[in-house]
């Protein structure tokens, strides 16, 4: 059967090159073309935009990603067998696809990007969460990179773009949403995925504001924001005692009640208590 961008599909890579799925390495597969192209589509527009990938194993994503206009993909995988199938699709893209083979946790990929750049992944989910949270602290904000469109388990997804209150509030919400645009563009069941894992997906699309939303020192609202999850069932009175011994007095002096618990606290206020505490 013919594809959009003429190579075969992806069913018939993953049988010519041997690609069976491998659980230690997060391998379920995404071989709907139109749902790749539709996860690219929620990046922007990718037009003069070079593209990380970090886990493009056959290629779905990629194939997307490049239909979609992206300047350059750079496409990083740890697992040596899907190299081939990769080097296909940077046939049919003359220039516009650059393979690392190794361990996204290992390398630095964004340093041979050129601004402005996006990352979009189907990211296996052993090591989603850390790769997310480097993407999040680098050394210095606005980041090098413009946006964040990712796959997660739907927990997690909720997690990011959890509102003070909610159950999943905590601190991957505050620092996504410190810095960033935050939200779910895209539910996917267990089902859209070869082979199927136990549980939903979702995409997530961060963008990064030129700004933090709110003034603060990362390192001391880090400090803050950690104590205050650490023992999220506690009074804030008790959970971030070991920051002051007045904790007390800096808690009433931003408006923050003693008696109130982090998971009620929003990003403004650990922001207003970081600069207290700062
Ligand atoms: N992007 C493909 C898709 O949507 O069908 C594959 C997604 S699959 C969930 C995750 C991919 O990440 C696999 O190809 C796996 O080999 C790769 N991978 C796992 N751990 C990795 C790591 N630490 N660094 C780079 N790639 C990794």
């Amino acid at each position: 059967m013919a594809t959009i961008d003429g190579l075969p599909p992806l069913r018939e890579v993953i049988a010519t090159h041997g690609l069976s799925a491998r659980k230690a390495l997060g391998q379920n597969f995404l071989l709907d073309l139109n749902l790749t192209a539709k996860i690219a589509r929620q990046a922007g527009d990718l037009t003069g935009m070079d593209v990380l990938e970090v886990g493009p194993g056959p290629g779905g994503l990629t194939r997307g990603l490049l239909a979609e206009g992206a300047r350059r993909v750079l496409a990083v995988e740890k697992d040596p067998r899907c190299l081939p199938a990769l080097a296909e699709i940077a046939d049919a893209y003359p220039g516009r696809l650059d393979v690392v083979e190794g361990d996204a946790l290992a390398i630095n990929p964004l340093d041979r990007l050129t601004p402005p750049i996006a990352i979009c992944a189907n990211l296996p989910y052993n090591v989603g969460t850390e790769l997310l949270v480097r993407w999040l602290t680098p050394k210095a904000w606005p980041p090098v990179w413009d946006s964040l469109t990712l796959m997660f388990q739907k927990e997690v997804a909720q997690r990011i773009v959890a509102k003070p209150g909610d159950k999943a509030y905590g601190r991957l919400a505050v620092l996504a949403q410190w810095r960033c645009d935050a939200q779910i563009v895209l539910h996917l069941p267990p089902e859209a995925f070869t082979p199927p894992p136990k549980v939903s997906s979702a995409v997530v699309h961060l963008r990064a504001l030129p700004a933090p939303r709110f003034e603060a020192d990362p390192k001391v609202l880090e400090r803050v924001v950690a104590a205050g999850f650490n023992q999220r069932r506690k009074m804030l009175r008790a959970s971030l005692k070991g920051l002051s011994p007045d904790i007390e007095d800096h808690l009433t002096a931003v408006g923050i009640a003693p008696t109130e618990r982090a998971e009620r606290v929003s990003v403004e206020g650990f922001c207003a208590l970081a600069r207290r505490l700062g």
